[in-house]
């Protein structure tokens, strides 16, 4: 099959690889299209280590199931499929508590497994959901959409009428989406002013317009030392702090502002399986939330090296399109 190899950090070239055979509860699917997210592109840039060179990325897939191993209901080849890329081994202690996001054993599709920048891709047959046909931008867009609506549903504090999101990439784009859909206005915050824009487009509002007033739930999707000081600064008295970005340097708090604040700072890593996914593909496919409107920019496979490039600089979410589905 072809794919798109990682042959070194910042060089993507398209080769031919091995095609993967799906062994037992697994299937093999022809990929539709991919979304890049930050996540790979840390892989990309080399900031992540990729487990081995070439690597295949990728982890934001739909397609359709065209085989499957051996003991899989072949009622499954022709489905249309979209990709839970974390697979969880629902023996640890964590997926013994429902917590399959931090599972010790994880799986993850791009990661440490090889990933959907390909024109196969194999995993276990129940990561990949059955889903109604949608544009296929809605289709690449339902796994950053899960992420998002996974930590809305974590939140253990209710939805204020107002809030704040920090960070417009993908995951502020789609926690913007979210937030308006369940009637929250949403005021937007971005360095990057086209981004400000785009989300000004999805019916947010420039968070400059309400400078100053702070909010009982701010969304921080960076992480940054800078953002969060940014973020904790907006925070209303016993708000909460929502935090989704992946930064591993340390941050700025005092144990005073935390307790004259009465703040609640949460966490949250991807989704949980399998009610999550199970959530997002039902809302999706009831039409009420259409995720692939946070999509800019579409390149062919053979494209990926500026795809890449670029998807960090563009104001909405790259995706690349491998084969000709619909
Ligand atoms: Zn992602
Ligand atoms: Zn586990």
């Amino acid at each position: 099959m072809k794919a798109a190899l990682l042959v070194e950090p910042g060089r993507v070239e398209i080769g031919e690889v091995p095609d993967p055979e799906p062994g037992p509860g697994e299937v093999r699917i022809l990929v539709g299209g991919v979304g890049l997210c930050g996540s790979d592109i840390s892989v990309f840039s080399g900031r992540w280590k990729a487990p081995s060179y070439p690597w295949i990325m990728g982890h934001e897939a739909f397609g359709i199931i065209e085989a499957v191993g051996p003991d899989v209901p072949s009622e499954r080849i022709g489905q249309t499929v979209v990709v839970e890329p974390n697979a969880a081994c629902f023996a640890c202690d964590r997926c013994n508590r429902g917590v399959t996001s931090a599972c010790v054993r994880r799986q993850s599709v791009g990661m440490n497994r090889p990933g959907a920048l390909a024109e196969l891709l194999v995993v276990p047959s129940r990561f990949a959901w059955s889903i109604a046909d949608l544009p296929d931008t809605d289709l690449v867009c339902v796994e950053p959409a899960t992420v998002v609506l996974a930590a809305l549903r974590r939140l253990v504090t209710p939805l204020p009428n107002t809030a704040l999101v920090v960070g417009l990439g993908a995951q502020g784009m789609m926690m913007s989406l979210a937030l308006l859909d369940r009637g929250v206005a949403v005021y937007a915050q971005d360095i990057n002013q086209d981004r400000v824009s785009f989300a000004t487009d999805l019916g947010a509002v420039p968070a400059a317009a309400g400078s100053g007033r702070p909010f009982e739930l701010v969304v921080d999707t960076v992480g940054s030392p800078s953002s969060m000081a940014v973020s904790l600064d907006r925070i209303e008295v016993g708000g909460t702090l929502l935090c989704l970005g992946l930064d591993s340097r340390p941050l700025e708090l005092t144990a005073q502002a935390l307790v004259r604040g009465q703040m609640i700072i949460q966490g949250s890593l991807t989704y949980d399986h399998p009610a999550d996914f199970e959530a997002t593909v039902a809302f999706v496919a009831a039409g009420r939330f259409a995720p692939g409107r946070i999509v800019s920019d579409e390149y062919p496979l053979e494209s990926a090296q500026p795809a890449f490039e670029r998807s960090g600089s563009t104001p909405g979410k790259t995706w690349l399109r491998i084969a000709g589905l619909s």
